[in-house]
Formats: C-alpha cells, sequence, structure tokens
C-alpha cells in the first residue's frame, strides 16, 4: 500500500547534481509539494554500492530520510545492454571515466559488442526511483525503454549515450529526438509516471 505525499510536505531530493534536483522538481510539480537538495541541508553524499539500480536508489533515499527527518526521493539509471551481460548498468556514469567523456564510453560499448560473437544489439535504458520516510517505510519503482544501440553514434540532442540509443519501432536515436518527444516515452517518464499515480492515488 503506497503512503501519500500531502500538499505542502518537505520532500529531500537525494542527490548533489543541481541539474537533476530541478529537474526532478519539475518532474513533480503535480504533487504541489515544497522540494529541497541534499546539498542545500549539508547531507553527504553516500557511495553507491549496490547491485542493482533500485539497491542503489534505495541506499541513497534512505540515508537522506534518516539525516534530514524527511522524506526523501533518489534515483538511479543507466544503459542496460544485453548482449554484454546488462552492462554497463549501474556503472554507466563510470564508463565514461574521470573526464566523464560520453564519446568514449558510446565507443567502449560498441567495442566491447564487436569482440564478442553476438549480433544481437537490444538494450534498454532503466530509471529506478526510491522514497523513503524517515521511519523506515520506502517505496521503489522501476521505468524501462528498449531499444537497439546503433552505430555510429547519431545526433547532439540529450546526454550520456542518447545518441547510440534508438527506441524499439523508432528511426531516431534519443541524440536525434526532439527533447519532447524523448521524455515521452523515456525510462525515466516511465518511473515518474509509476511514483506519480501511487503519490496522487492512495
Ligand atoms: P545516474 O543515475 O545519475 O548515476 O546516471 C547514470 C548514467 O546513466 C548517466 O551518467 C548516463 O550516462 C546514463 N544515463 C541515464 N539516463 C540516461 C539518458 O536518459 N540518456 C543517456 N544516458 C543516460
Amino acid at each position: 500500500m503506497s503512503r501519500v505525499l500531502n500538499h505542502k510536505d518537505r520532500l529531500v531530493i537525494a542527490s548533489h547534481n543541481q541539474g537533476k534536483v530541478i529537474e526532478i522538481a519539475d518532474l513533480l510539480r503535480p504533487l504541489e509539494i515544497d522540494i529541497v537538495g541534499a546539498r542545500e541541508l549539508g547531507l553527504n553524499e553516500p557511495e553507491e554500492t549496490g547491485q542493482t539500480f533500485i539497491e542503489n536508489a534505495v541506499l541513497k533515499a534512505e540515508l537522506a530520510a534518516k539525516a534530514a527527518q524527511l522524506p526523501a526521493l533518489a534515483d538511479d539509471s543507466g544503459l542496460v545492454v544485453n548482449a554484454l551481460g546488462g552492462a554497463p548498468g549501474i556503472y554507466s556514469a563510470r564508463w565514461a571515466g574521470p573526464e566523464k567523456d560520453f564519446n568514449h564510453a558510446m565507443r567502449r560499448v560498441n567495442e566491447a559488442l564487436l569482440l564478442g560473437s553476438n549480433p544481437d544489439r537490444s538494450c534498454s535504458f532503466v530509471c529506478a526511483l526510491a522514497l523513503a520516510w524517515p521511519d523506515g517505510h520506502t517505496e521503489s519503482f522501476e521505468g524501462r525503454v528498449d531499444g537497439s544501440i546503433t552505430w555510429p553514434a547519431r545526433g547532439q540532442n540529450g546526454f550520456g549515450y542518447d545518441a547510440i540509443f534508438t527506441p524499439l519501432g523508432r528511426q531516431q536515436t534519443f541524440g536525434e529526438m526532439d527533447p519532447s518527444d524523448k521524455h515521452a516515452i523515456s525510462h525515466r517518464a516511465d518511473a515518474f509516471a509509476q511514483l506519480l499515480s501511487a503519490c496522487l492515488q492512495s
């Protein structure tokens, strides 16, 4: 049974990335709650030691909820390539190296696929969300969008691995799509739709 977030409740976004805090605040506008970022509250940034997207989202949300004594929301996302056993997966950001060079990360994905004997280029973007309360109650949601790895990379829109991801049934990569088209079908949209429907209906 989902727990409700009430009008004017305060919610911590358990991220130190201000861009992400702003984007999430925007997605949660229908809830009409008061949003505050982890950095604003002086919370520590935990190490992501989980083995799955959900485990990482849950550990970040639970630590923030305990530390702030407020409900907290965290996310964790990445690219899952089936022929690579799910890699880069929870290590999607790390594949870009310390320089955060996603051209390098996208090349690594393509080279790893070429090295293997499996011609399967199917993949998914996954977004896990965890909503935790200070008393230990936690709920989680997982959104996904399926597609395939395209090479060479195409398009300048978006970020991360967008230029090599073509969603199922589409011709354009996320990097070529209008951002509003991407946002209508993305893993993040799917996860937030589940969260909003749980928090609004209960
Ligand atoms: P995190 O959830 O902020 O740790 O992000 C993980 C990584 O997954 C990002 O750095 C991106 O490389 C990748 N990623 C997550 N969502 C997307 C997306 O919508 N497009 C492209 N890459 C993404």
